[in-house]
């Protein structure tokens, strides 16, 4: 696993009032730790956002930085002091926008494999007709179900047993 990435120390906006924390990137979410209280050093995990969710990352403002990130849940409101455009996008938005390009690959390339182990499945047990009695069985059988036949594959593969069907309908 990849070693969680501190973004940014800065505080969270809520409707009922701001939090200190920091802003932790890992391979697959945002997260924003708070601290409990202002004396105690403890901190919690407040808030989550998921990678894939992200819509968008802006900063704002004049005199009070703002930086939004915003996903499914709504736009989620920090502050982390003044930043420059360059600190934004090269300490926050860049690394974000990298993690969650590197999850969706992972994730489609995972999809890839996924689809590519059903299509073998699907091509290693097939039905094929039982050339004694033309019952449908499934190729992993060792016997046709209906006549018991244990040689009741068709001998010739797909391509060819239409020729063959072909043929014996003469
Ligand atoms: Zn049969």
């Amino acid at each position: 696993m990849k070693h969680n990435e501190q973004v940014a120390t800065g505080k969270y906006d809520t409707v009922k009032d701001t939090n200190s924390g920091f802003l932790v990137l890992t391979s697959d979410r945002l997260i924003w730790f708070e601290r409990q209280g202002i004396v105690s050093r403890q901190v919690r995990a407040a808030v989550y956002i998921d990678l894939l969710e992200i819509g968008g990352i802006v900063k704002g403002g004049s005199l009070a930085h703002w930086v939004s990130i915003a996903d499914s849940q709504g736009e989620h409101l920090f502050h982390f002091g003044r930043m420059s455009d360059e600190d934004f996008t090269a300490k926050l938005r860049g690394p974000i926008v990298q993690a969650a390009y590197r999850l969706r690959q992972k994730h489609d390339a995972q999809r890839i494999e996924q689809v590519k182990a059903e299509e073998r499945a699907k091509t290693a047990v097939q039905m094929v007709t039982c050339k004694y009695c033309e019952a449908k069985v499934a190729s992993d059988k060792e016997r046709c179900w209906r006549c018991g036949a244990s040689d009741f594959k068709p001998l010739n593969e797909a391509g060819d047993s239409k020729h063959l069907t072909e043929s014996s309908s003469q």
